[in-house]
């Protein structure tokens, strides 16, 4: 009964599968990307995970989206049919830091 009701429910993902994740960020954290307010979730036989991702401003749009292509084809990757959304921020705006609370 208890995990018929968890497969309703959404969850965030299992630890494990967190650390998947979190592995798949490290080489672009070595690269000086930086994320933060990454969220995930299990609703019935699909993941998603979102993540912000922090970039130095002066970059262009494409080198951006680019990184974010690359990011959500590697967490894709690591983990087989996750869904992956990025919302990309500039490093230097104190205000891309202050959201991390809110629910986007
Ligand atoms: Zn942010």
């Amino acid at each position: 009964m208890r995990e018929t009701g968890l497969g309703l429910l959404d969850t965030a993902l299992p630890k494990p599968d967190r650390q998947i994740v979190a592995q798949a960020l490290q080489p672009f954290e070595a690269q000086g990307v930086q994320f933060h307010a990454i969220r995930t979730r299990v609703a019935g036989a699909r993941r998603f995970v979102s993540l912000h991702v922090l970039v130095p401003g002066a970059w262009t749009v494409k080198q951006g989206h680019d990184l974010c292509e690359d990011i959500e084809a590697s967490i894709a990757r690591s983990l087989p049919g996750t869904f992956v959304f990025t919302h990309l921020e500039p490093l230097e705006d104190p205000a891309s830091w202050a959201d991390q609370t809110l629910e986007r």
